[in-house]
């Protein structure tokens, strides 16, 4: 399946909820969900009464769409999530998703949104342990060191979008050192570190049918 490319704030409107795909805009009062809290299209006001199935599904979307990751990636990170012998699958796959290169930049306030992380990776912004990394779906091992590379850390863009995110708070499970522009993966980020409110056992029991 194809990436999607249309208005992303319609995915937060059929999610009900801000899944935060549009940077600095979601912080604003013109985040459309504030605006128009209620699904997009003809129906979107009808009131929805879903089946077991739709909301597995809807939990399963949320948290595919909160990453932007397509269906075929995701049902391979719920793979690996079963194979993990401790702890709940479901936290497991969070975990995971928490995990993806993208991701971490995000959440060291590198990138404004996880789709320009995704942007920023690939243009070759960042190292994992001293080498370059451009694939924004690298799994992010507990001990690596990511750092932005020295030539990108002169880069108007860089520097801009450091500069806007320099409030964000850093989750406890990275260490950001800001004067070398490294931070270090300190464990699996727990259920209480990720702030996506999903039942991600909804998704455990769409996968496990
Ligand atoms: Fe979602 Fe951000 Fe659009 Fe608000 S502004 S609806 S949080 S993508």
């Amino acid at each position: 399946m194809a990436r999607y490319t249309g208005a992303v704030c319609r995915l937060c409107r059929r999610e009900g909820q801000k899944l935060f795909l549009k940077g600095e805009r979601c912080y604003s009062g013109k985040c459309a969900i504030s605006r128009r809290s209620y699904a997009p299209g003809q129906h979107g006001q009808a009131r929805k009464k879903y089946s077991e199935y739709g909301l597995q599904l809807r939990a399963k979307q949320k948290a595919r769409r909160y990453y932007g990751v397509l269906e075929k990636q995701f049902a391979h990170y719920f793979d690996l999530a079963t194979k993990i012998k401790e702890g709940k699958k479901g936290e497991n796959l969070l975990a995971i998703l928490e995990s993806r290169l993208d991701n971490v930049v995000y959440r060291l306030g590198w990138a404004s949104s996880r789709a320009e992380a995704r942007q920023l990776v690939v243009h070759k912004h960042f190292n994992v342990n001293g080498h370059k990394a451009n694939i924004p779906s690298l799994l992010v091992k507990v001990g690596d060191v990511i750092s932005i590379d020295e030539k990108s850390r002169d880069n108007a863009k860089i520097k801009s979008v450091i500069e806007a995110n320099s409030s964000r708070i850093v989750p406890k499970w990275l260490e950001l050192n800001s004067e070398k522009f490294e931070a270090k993966k300190l464990a699996m980020p727990a259920r209480e570190d990720i702030d996506l409110d999903v039942e991600e056992t909804l998704i455990v029991e769409l996968y496990s049918k």
